[in-house]
């Protein structure tokens, strides 16, 4: 389970807590600091304000993960990590679950929006939000996409394939 009072994520998790999305911010020049740090790599600023951005972003890299060696996190796999790369920022990557889709339907580049889940683990309580990340065309929890009917080629009689 992620340490929820550790102080350089804490408003992540905060933030996650109430279904957003933030990063931290520098203060001083605006920039996107991820992953939490002390000071901005690009002023230097010490000033950060959790920041709540959109949680689209593009799928950066992502790997399937079919054996989980952490042990409560045997019961999940398979599932895949990626990073995110936000939409604010693509510099900012976050590292990730993508769900709610075919492992083999990903491609670099995919739009990705955040989705909240409690985190439950085998042995633990449940009731930590963590953010993930699902396929754009995904839609609403529960709604599978359908298949677009394709043209068979070569199939010259019969009727036209329903749309
Ligand atoms: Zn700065």
């Amino acid at each position: 389970m992620p340490d929820l009072s550790f102080e350089p994520t804490r408003g992540f998790w905060d933030a996650a807590a109430r279904r957003e999305l933030a990063v931290p911010r520098c203060s001083a020049c605006d920039r996107y600091v991820w992953y939490p740090q002390p000071r901005c790599p690009g002023c230097g600023g010490s000033e950060m304000a959790w920041t709540v951005v959109s949680g689209r972003g593009t799928l950066f890299s992502w790997a399937l993960v079919e054996r989980a060696l952490y042990k409560p996190f045997k019961e999940r796999a398979p599932y895949v990590t990626g990073l995110v790369a936000l939409e604010e920022d693509p510099v900012v990557r976050i590292v990730t679950n993508i769900v709610d889709c075919d492992p083999a339907d990903l491609h670099m580049d995919m739009p990705v929006t955040v989705v909240f889940r409690e985190l439950s683990l085998a042995g633990e309580e449940a009731g930590v939000v963590a953010p993930y990340f699902r396929p754009v065309s995904a839609s609403v929890p529960g709604f599978e996409p359908q298949p677009q009917p394709q043209p068979k080629p070569g199939a010259t009689t019969g009727e036209e394939p329903s749309r």
